[in-house]
């Protein structure tokens, strides 16, 4: 269980790392403080440790990553300034690794805003014993921000772009098969509370002959041609995704059963009027279908295919409505090769 939550996790990874050590670390000075009859100290690093797991068992048990983390920076910063004004210099050294932690368990905003807090607190007090250390501790604790900004400013961009490929085709930038399943569940969840939603298959006509013709580039073109025209014609809920080669599932929320004949249509003459290669136009067949009660994925998108190849059956560069009732079901078994 704790396993493959901290290496999905990277901010909860994280705290158990860093908490863990933190509590083993401060261990040794606690029965130090103890001993040489410093209770506060002793009694404050106990809370700390308190905390710490605290912070992690709420992370652990709630998933809310967002408040632990801004909890934890919270508390670990708070601790250092109490370790440092309790301990001076000796105590305050300990922020610089919380510095670098505030940045990489919240967003940047509170980041800065709790690292300035706590650095600002210690550097103006009386034990870290005046100016050449209190310039110096406020300096490189600022870059050390400085620093902590910017690697996570910069992984986070990393991280949207990686996002942004893993679930995007790259030829033509609409969604790849990797979130579909994901989106057809959550519409089929909708579909439970009466929130009607439809889906099409679109499949782009001799798209073979397109490429032996005009070359895979010019087809390659066409590719991201039908994808804008598709986007462009199509409402922003709705959701294209990439499935194959040439053909592309449409994902639209909200859509009425009585509307998707004039939505397919649309779709259909839009392309046609549309995309082109070279002189030659490019057409499209589409099959089209509603979430039907007791629909599972699998089912509805069999549906949504088997109206697909109807329309290239009857001419292609049409729409093929399947309403899903009795006696309208395309006939055949499985898509044809
Ligand atoms: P139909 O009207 O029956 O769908 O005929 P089709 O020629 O479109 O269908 P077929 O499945 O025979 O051929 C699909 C072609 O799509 C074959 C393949 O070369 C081409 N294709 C698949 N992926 C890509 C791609 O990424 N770029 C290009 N340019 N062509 C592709
Ligand atoms: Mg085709
Ligand atoms: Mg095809």
């Amino acid at each position: 269980m704790l396993k493959p939550r901290l290496s999905a996790d990277f901010r909860f990874g994280l705290m158990v790392v860093f908490g863990g050590l933190a509590v083993v670390a401060i261990t040794p000075f606690v029965v130090y403080r103890f001993a040489t009859g410093n209770h506060l100290a002793a009694v404050i690093d106990i809370g700390i440790q308190v905390a710490i797991v605290s912070i992690v068992a709420y992370a652990w048990r709630s998933g809310n990553m967002d408040r632990a983390g801004l909890l934890a920076a919270m508390c670990m910063s708070g601790a250092c300034v109490a370790v440092g004004l309790v301990a001076g210099l000796a105590g305050a050294l300990w922020l610089y690794p919380v510095l670098v932690a505030n940045f990489l368990l919240t967003s940047r905003g509170p980041a800065i805003v709790i690292s300035a807090a706590a650095v600002g607190t210690l550097a103006f007090s009386e034990g870290l014993g005046g100016w050449p250390t209190f310039g110096s501790f406020a300096v490189s604790a600022m870059l050390l921000c400085g620093f902590a900004y910017l690697f996570s400013s910069h992984s986070d961009e990393q991280r949207r772009r990686l996002e942004r490929l893993a679930g995007h085709d790259p030829l033509t930038g609409a969604l790849n098969r990797r979130g579909m399943q994901r989106e057809l569940e959550a519409a089929i969840e909708a579909g439970r509370r009466d929130v009607p939603c439809a889906l099409a298959v679109l499949d782009l006509d001799h798209f073979k002959q397109v490429n032996d013709r005009h070359g895979h580039q010019a087809g390659d073109a066409v590719l991201v041609r039908f994808a804008e025209v598709v986007e462009a014609a199509t409402r922003r809920s709705d959701r294209l995704f990439r499935t194959g080669g040439e053909e592309f599932v449409l994902l639209l929320p909200g859509a009425e059963a009585d509307i998707l004949a004039h939505v397919g249509s649309i779709l259909v003459r839009t392309v046609a009027a549309e995309v082109r290669c070279g002189d030659d136009p490019v057409t499209v067949s589409v099959g089209i279908t509603p979430l039907l009660r007791g629909d599972d994925a699998i089912r509805w998108l069999r549906r949504a295919d088997r109206a697909m190849y109807r329309a290239k059956r009857d001419g292609r560069n049409r729409v093929v409505v399947d309403p899903g009732e009795a006696g309208t079901q395309p006939p055949g078994g499985d898509r044809p090769r």
